[in-house]
């Protein structure tokens, strides 16, 4: 077994960082021909982005649609990071099983694909994060495949279920992976029906958001910002995408403790979505959150 295989996070798996050999961070030759776009994906995906950018030049949006667009950023992303990311892929704390539905059911009104799916995704990065295999690295592979060609590639269209196992068990997030579009279309139509054809401008624009602040993380948090931590990877701490998307920002810190709940570690680290997790702990809604290891937070510095 290679130094690079050990330690995975399988999401149950205690150890946190991925010992590696020396890496080597030269961009691999990967262009848009190797891509293999989806067009089941790309046409919605781009016609999306059309729409939104073309329709306040075609009719008239008022302004309070600010306020739906903000709310549904911030719940959006909450689902994102505090359940694809923190709770799903990493595990980082325990909540009940509707809650658990609810999180999922949540992220997936985010147009990010399926739970599974997400949650696969995401542990196969922290697994080869910066590799020749890293499905999204921006070292090696550019920003444009990083940012959102590899979503809409035809490669990374299955559900790796051998990642996934401890979630699998349960019947409704397998049926919500299937169903992926369920949750999104949902809230469209709710939209639809409230607000009319504003409504649908609502839905659209906050998914376009929340798409690519999401994104931001996997393009942008492996180039920009700073490494406090020796994380064997390009991983970034970087305070705006920290504020972008409710602490996901502190990418470096959480690369290297990665079954923590809290990614700010230090003063001055703002973690959004951290603080909403000590709210719904008060109220019963989750709990077991995860801290760094205090003892070790000074010992893998750079
Ligand atoms: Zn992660
Ligand atoms: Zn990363």
């Amino acid at each position: 077994m290679s130094l690079n295989s050990l330690n995975v996070d399988q999401g149950s798996v205690d150890s946190e960082l991925i010992e590696r050999a020396e890496p080597d961070f030269s961009r691999m030759d990967f262009s848009i021909r190797d891509w293999n776009l989806s067009r089941f994906s790309s046409i919605p995906f781009f016609l999306i982005h059309i729409a939104v950018i073309a329709v306040p030049f075609l009719v008239r949006i008022p302004l309070w649609t600010l306020w739906p667009i903000s709310i549904f950023y911030f719940i959006g992303m909450f689902a994102v990071t505090g359940g694809y990311h923190r709770y799903f892929s990493h595990r980082t704390y325990k909540t009940s099983r509707g809650f658990q539905f609810a999180l999922a059911f949540l992220a997936q009104a985010t147009g990010q694909k399926g739970v599974l799916w997400w949650a696969a995704h995401h542990r196969h990065h922290h697994r080869h994060s910066d590799l020749p295999t890293d499905i999204h690295s921006p070292v090696k592979k550019g920003f444009w495949w990083s940012h959102w060609g590899w979503i809409l590639s035809k490669d990374q269209d299955a559900t790796r279920f051998d990642l996934v196992r401890d979630l699998a068990r349960y019947g409704e997030l397998r049926w919500l992976n299937k169903f992926y579009y369920v949750p999104s279309l949902s809230v469209l139509v709710l939209c639809c029906v409230a607000w009319g054809y504003v409504g649908l401008f609502v839905a659209a624009t906050s998914v376009v958001l929340l798409w690519h602040g999401t994104f931001t993380i996997n393009s942008l948090c492996h180039v920009f910002g700073t490494q406090r931590y020796k994380s064997y990877d390009t991983s970034r701490n970087n305070l705006w995408l920290a504020l972008l998307t409710l602490g996901e920002g502190w990418h470096n810190n959480h690369h290297t403790y990665m079954h923590s709940t809290r990614q700010g570690f230090f003063w001055g680290e703002i973690d959004i979505t951290y603080g909403i997790l000590k709210i719904l702990e008060s109220l019963g809604l989750v709990w077991q959150l995860r801290e760094p290891p205090l003892e070790k937070l000074n010992s893998r510095r750079l």
